[in-house]
């Protein structure tokens, strides 16, 4: 199988109907990065920036954190790397931080909460993003954005620090393409206004499941109670997707999810067009995609909707069972 992946590792992830799914690759460590050309990953869709901040004892600099970013950058060769800014609280705690000492703290102060909240360590991040993409395009994404002023406060943030840069005479970025990670339910359900104004939406599925299904991620007990291809998720996913369609505005989808085969199937069937994943998952995702109709398979999950299914699991892999090769 190995080599069959790649084999397909410079192929698109064309189905049969014709239509093509962004393949991209989740990272976090420089260490990841010679897995994009590895992988065949069109870019990295989710560059979780916590570790760097999690693996020392003291906040890093600005200046480390720009050279850092820069490598990154310069590893991929001109391919997309989405930034997904400081996602701290929850079940990522900063030594060097005052613990808070939440009763629930995946639903507390985490994420762009702390960064709007105390904003100076999303500017110096921000900050150090900018430097580190000087004369290339840059992508910024936001953690757990639940309404729509959180994102305009968090995008004006970037449009204040790269006043100052350019201010400052430094160089800025060719280009800035700021999104939000969509992680509450309540953001599938913001006002237009926040479609319109996000340069993308990326489906952090992890936390949204939690959220959706009110089942903790982190506790064995609940978090693989409910299905991902249960009808209730997707009939969600569907409604973001439209949504997302309704004002052109791309959207993908980073949870682990999006590295299962079948949950992967799923949601190319129901309109998604960008999935991003762990590295090894992108061979196998692809060799699926491309040896099926997306049309026929939307048709296999509008039939098991149709007829009072609780999960199109089973007839989604039944039809692929007779599904060519
Ligand atoms: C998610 O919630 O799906 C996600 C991609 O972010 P993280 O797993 O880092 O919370
Ligand atoms: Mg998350």
């Amino acid at each position: 199988a190995q080599q069959r992946y790649a084999s397909l590792r410079g192929l698109p992830a064309q189905s049969k109907c014709g239509t093509i799914t962004t393949l991209m690759m989740n990272a976090g460590l420089m260490a990841d990065l010679p897995s994009l050309d590895g992988s065949g990953a069109e870019g990295v869709g989710l560059f979780r920036t916590e570790l760097q901040f999690l693996v020392r004892n003291k906040m890093p600099q600005r200046a480390e954190l720009a050279a850092l970013y820069a490598r990154v950058m310069d590893a991929a060769h001109g391919k997309r790397v989405a930034f997904r800014t400081l996602d701290i609280g929850s079940d990522k705690v900063l030594p060097y931080m005052k613990p808070q000492d939440e009763p629930n703290p995946a639903m507390g102060w985490r994420a762009i909460r702390v960064g709007l909240d105390k904003p100076g360590v999303l500017r110096m991040q921000l900050q150090a993003l900018i430097r580190a993409s000087k004369g290339r395009p840059l992508t910024v994404m936001f953690p757990f954005i639940t309404e729509l002023s959180e994102f305009q406060t968090a995008r004006a943030q970037v449009m204040k620090e790269l006043h100052r840069e350019k201010s400052l005479g430094h160089p800025v970025p060719t280009r800035v393409e700021i999104g939000a990670m969509l992680e509450t339910p309540s953001l599938a359900f913001a006002p237009r206004a926040f479609f319109e104004l996000t340069d993308f939406v990326s489906i952090g599925g992890n936390d949204l499941k939690q959220f959706f299904f009110a089942a903790d991620r982190e506790n064995e007990r609940v978090r693989r109670r409910y299905d991902t291809l249960n009808v209730s998720f997707l009939n969600f996913l569907s409604q973001i997707i439209a949504r997302c369609d309704e004002t052109a505005t791309p959207l993908s989808f980073c949870g682990e999810d999006a590295g299962r085969p079948i949950e992967a199937l799923a949601f190319a069937a129901l309109g998604l067009r960008g999935l991003s994943m762990r590295p090894a998952s992108i061979g196998p995702v692809k060799a699926l995609l491309r040896r099926v109709d997306l049309a026929e398979a939307r048709a296999v999950i509008d039939r098991a909707i149709a007829e009072g299914a609780e999960s199109v699991r089973p007839a989604l892999v039944d039809w692929l069972s007779n599904q060519p090769e």
